[in-house]
C-alpha cells in the first residue's frame, strides 16, 4: 500500500495551525465557536476527495458516507476522531517542527529552552530514523486528534482512488468537545446508521483499546454540631473528624498512586469542609463490573458502619454512575477487535491491547448502541508542549484503516 505521505503531513500540518480548544465552563456545543473553523474546512475536505452525503449538524458534528462498491451484503463500519484540543494547554498558534530521519539525540522546541529528550521520553527511541513532527515547545501539537482525522480523510481517499480494494459503506464522523467529555454526548448515533466503529484516538503505534473503567462518582456528606468551643463539652460533634475516620478507614492500597494495570480505586479528588459541615468527593473505578458494585456497596456500608457509633445517622453518601466498561457491549461481537487485530498485523504492526484507566468516547457509543474500540492515531505525551507524532506511526494507521475496510468486506473473520 503506497499512502502518500506528503499529502498526509500537509493536511496534518493544516489542521494543527487551526485552533480548537474546548471549554468546559462553556455550556454550548461547541464550547467555541473556533472549533467551526476546522469543522468546516473539515466538511469541505470531505466533500473535495469525494466522499458522499457530507454533512455539518448545528452543533458541528461532521459525518459523511463512502458508499460500498460491491453487491454483497457487508456490516456498515464507521470511523470516528474529534477535532477540539485540550483547555489544559494552549493549541493557539500551534508552528509544528520537522525532525526528519531522527537520529536519537535530543530535540531543541524552538526557542522556547524545552528539549524532547529520549531521557525524559524513551519511547522516542522506537522512532530512531522517522519523521518526528514536534512543537516548538510554546503550545501543544494537537495530535490528539488531529492525527486521527488526517487519518481518516487519508484512508477514505485513498479507497476513493482505488477503487479495486472492495469495501461496504463507511461512515465517517468528526465530533467537537472530546477533551471535555461532551464529544459522544451529541453524537447521532441513528443518523450515522453503522453497525460498529472505531475512534482513531489512541497513542503509540499498535494500540488496541476495547476495555476501560466502570466509573462513579461518590459525594460523601457529613453533618456535624457545632457550640462555642469552650462549652462544647458532650455538645459538639466536629465533621471534619468523622470525615478523618471515613477517610482513614478506605485502604491506602486501592488508591490511583497505588494501583494499575486492572485494579480499581477510591480516589477522593476533593474535600472542603468547616465542624458543621464536611464534603468528601470521590471517583470511583473498577474494570470488573462486578468489583465496580461491591465498591460502590463498600462506600455505603462503610458510612452505616460509622452512623451506628454515632448519636444520629451523620453521614450521607450519594453515589452516580458516569460511564461503564465497554467491554461488556464489544465483547458479544468480538469480531470488531478481531478484524483490527487482523488489519494491523497485516500491516506489520503488534497489536498492543490494554485496558484503559479512564473512559473514552467509545465507551460512550458502545452504550449508545455504536460498539466502538479504539486504536493508535500514533501520538505521544498528548496535552503539553512535548506532544509529538512520528509521521510513520500516522502512515500505518491509515493502512489500518484501509485494510479493516478490505478485511470487513471480505467477511474472512468469523472464527
Ligand atoms: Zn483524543
Amino acid at each position: 500500500m503506497q499512502i502518500e505521505q506528503q499529502k498526509l503531513l500537509d493536511r496534518f500540518l493544516k489542521y494543527v495551525q487551526i485552533d480548537t480548544e474546548s471549554d468546559p465552563a462553556s455550556d454550548s456545543t461547541p464550547s467555541t465557536e473556533k472549533q467551526w473553523d476546522l469543522a468546516r474546512e473539515l466538511a469541505l475536505e470531505l466533500e473535495r476527495i469525494g466522499m458522499k452525503d457530507v454533512t455539518i449538524d448545528q452543533r458541528a458534528y461532521v459525518m459523511a458516507t463512502l458508499p460500498s462498491n460491491c453487491d454483497r451484503d457487508i456490516p456498515t463500519i464507521g470511523f470516528i476522531s474529534h477535532f477540539d484540543t485540550t483547555p489544559d494547554f494552549t493549541g493557539a498558534n500551534v508552528n509544528p517542527q520537522l525532525v526528519e530521519n531522527y537520529d536519537g539525540s535530543t530535540i531543541q522546541l524552538g526557542q522556547s529552552g524545552k528539549v524532547l529528550s529520549p531521557e525524559d521520553f524513551e519511547d522516542l527511541l522506537i522512532y530512531k530514523g522517522q519523521t518526528l513532527i514536534t512543537t516548538d515547545g510554546t503550545t501543544l501539537l494537537g495530535a490528539d486528534d488531529k492525527a486521527g482525522i488526517c487519518e481518516i480523510i487519508s484512508a477514505m481517499e485513498y479507497l476513493i482512488q482505488h477503487p479495486e480494494i472492495e469495501h461496504g459503506t463507511i461512515k465517517v464522523g468528526f465530533t467537537p468537545d472530546e477533551e471535555i467529555g461532551r464529544g459522544a454526548h451529541h453524537f447521532d448515533v441513528e443518523a450515522f446508521g453503522a453497525d460498529w466503529a472505531y475512534t482513531m484516538d489512541g497513542s503509540q503505534i499498535g494500540e488496541l483499546e476495547y476495555e476501560n473503567f466502570n466509573a462513579a462518582g461518590a459525594v460523601v456528606t457529613i453533618a456535624g454540631k457545632i457550640v462555642h468551643p469552650g462549652y462544647a463539652k458532650g455538645k459538639m460533634v466536629n465533621s471534619m473528624l468523622i470525615a478523618q475516620n471515613f477517610i482513614a478507614s478506605l485502604p491506602e492500597s486501592e488508591t490511583p498512586q497505588n494501583t494499575e494495570g486492572r485494579e480499581g480505586f477510591f480516589h477522593l479528588y476533593a474535600m472542603s469542609g468547616g465542624v458543621d459541615e464536611t464534603k468528601l468527593e470521590y471517583i470511583i473505578r473498577d474494570h470488573d463490573k462486578q468489583k465496580f458494585e461491591i465498591r460502590k456497596s463498600r462506600l455505603k456500608a462503610l458510612a452505616e458502619e460509622i452512623n451506628s457509633r454515632l448519636d444520629l445517622p451523620r453521614i450521607h453518601v450519594e453515589i452516580k454512575d458516569q460511564y461503564y466498561n465497554m467491554r461488556e457491549k464489544v465483547e458479544p461481537l468480538m469480531h470488531v477487535v478481531e478484524i483490527a487485530e487482523k488489519a494491523m498485523l497485516d500491516a506489520g504492526i503488534q497489536p498492543l491491547i490494554k485496558p484503559i484507566r479512564g473512559g473514552t468516547d467509545g465507551s460512550q457509543l458502545s452504550y449508545m448502541g455504536l460498539p466502538c474500540p479504539n486504536i493508535f492515531a500514533g501520538g505521544h505525551n498528548f496535552h503539553g508542549p512535548y506532544e509529538y507524532v512520528p509521521l510513520e506511526s500516522m502512515v500505518k494507521a491509515v493502512e489500518v484503516i484501509v485494510r479493516i475496510a478490505e478485511i470487513t468486506a471480505s467477511g474472512k473473520y468469523r472464527s
